[in-house]
């Protein structure tokens, strides 16, 4: 797909070092990516009331640890998706009673602007799940002829279209040994997290009601592809994510990203089609990405942000209110990315102040020496990410400059500024 277009990232002095972060696989931090080059896949948006605040604080995370890699001399590939088919957004046009295509089209127009708005470094690959499913076809078929996947016989009147014969597919996760070591959750965790989060145990003819779907087929009123010897029909989720990382980074990658509801089902799921997808050695293959970085969920008025219960802020709304979406991503960065918090006009007014203020210091002829700031804000992002802590050390040199004794450097602002704009995105 047309992302969107990249910003600037201003060359700071020096070069940041090893970057940190928390892997939910193992509770640890551990070295985002070890090696001279980096690949991160971060899972994209359903694209229906985009971009909520709890979007936006995912991309905002990752985006974080993209600059801090490039700042590191590293090499970055970041790709993401769009699942622009998706039974969310298959019903939220029903319920609107717009034409699914038009809805998924109108949002992710709006996810670009609000990624460019908010200075969000665009992936490298962006797929689109519909632009990707005769790649998808070739990866289920070849499950199908691996043993990795079976048909359950359609049951639903009128669908299969003309191969009824031809049922929905199947992953088999008996056959993956390595299924479950990703969340590390038990059995019974992953039975109620798999029916909360779209996941269907009861659907009958399943091995375990724990496999997921690979191919749908097709159903009456529901949108359908030509998928070969599948039949016709459309991609299940994890099988969409898992061939677009495998595709563009490859088996094995640094990150795998998201928000924390993504680990299990989804996370696990594309981990598992990744390693079947993989001619394992008798043991397996190894799981597909190195860390799982997982971003906490943003709430308003009370519960976790989300489409069902209608409770969202819209960058695009604050945006045409006349909000500096500058001010957002302070506001946004002031939450560690790990924790849970609720978004609250506090925050707004907090993240609008910040700027005003840091606008107003770096404006000014010199200021202290710069160097110390610019090495906290690196450290800071290197530690997990500690995008507060990167805050509270521009406040500082902020407040020197307005006590203005020791030293004057008049080359410091700009050397704050681009520190900024470099590491954290703030664009002045
Ligand atoms: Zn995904």
């Amino acid at each position: 797909m047309r992302t969107w277009p990249s910003p600037e990232i201003p060359v700071l002095p020096g070069q940041g070092g090893r970057i940190r972060v928390h892997d939910s696989t193992t509770g640890t931090l551990v070295e985002a990516a070890p090696g001279r080059d980096a690949g991160m896949y971060v899972c994209g948006i359903t694209p229906y009331d985009a971009t909520h605040i709890g979007h936006a604080a995912t991309y905002l995370a990752f985006d974080l640890l993209l600059r801090a890699w490039r700042d590191a001399g590293k090499s970055v590939t970041y790709v993401s998706n769009v699942t622009d088919v998706d039974d969310p957004l298959l019903e939220r046009a029903a319920d609107t009673g717009v034409d699914w295509r038009a809805l998924a089209l109108e949002q992710t127009a709006l996810f670009r602007e609000d990624m460019t708005a908010l200075g969000v470094v665009p992936p490298d690959v962006w797929d689109g799940a519909v632009e990707s499913i005769p790649r998808v076809v070739a990866a289920v078929e070849q499950m199908l002829a691996d043993g990795t996947a079976y048909r359950v016989p359609l049951r639903d009147p009128g669908s299969g279209g003309a191969r009824r014969d031809l049922g929905d597919v199947y992953a088999d996760l008996s056959a993956d040994r390595l299924f479950g070591t990703v969340s590390r959750l038990d059995r019974a965790q992953m039975l109620a997290l798999f029916a909360e989060r779209g996941g269907d145990p009861d659907a009958p003819g399943k091995r375990d009601p724990l496999d997921p779907v690979l191919w749908r087929r097709e159903r009456v009123g529901e949108p359908t592809w030509d998928g070969a010897s599948l039949g016709t029909g459309r991609p299940g989720w994890h099988i969409e994510c898992a061939v677009i990382a495998r595709d563009a980074l490859g088996v094995s990658f640094d990150v795998q990203g998201g928000g924390t509801d993504l680990l299990f089902p989804h996370h696990e799921m594309s981990a598992s089609h990744v390693r079947s997808l993989t001619a394992a050695g008798p043991d397996g293959a190894a799981g597909c990405a190195h860390a799982h970085v997982h971003a906490g969920m943003v709430a308003l008025d009370g519960h976790k942000m989300s489409k069902s219960r209608g409770n969202l802020e819209l960058v695009s709304r604050l945006r045409s209110t006349g909000v500096d979406p500058m001010a957002v991503r302070l506001a946004i960065l002031a939450h560690h990315y790990r924790q849970d918090w609720e978004w609250t006009a506090d925050d707004l007014a907090a993240g609008e102040a910040r700027l005003a203020r840091w606008r107003d210091a770096v404006s000014g002829n010199g200021g202290p020496d710069a160097s110390a700031t610019l090495g906290e804000i690196r450290a800071a992002v290197a530690d997990d990410l500690d995008a507060p802590r990167a805050l509270r050390a521009v406040d500082a040199w902020c407040d020197a400059v307005g006590d203005r004794d020791g030293t004057w450097d008049l080359g410091a602002p700009g050397v704050v500024a681009r520190a900024v704009d470099a590491l954290l995105g703030i664009r002045f």
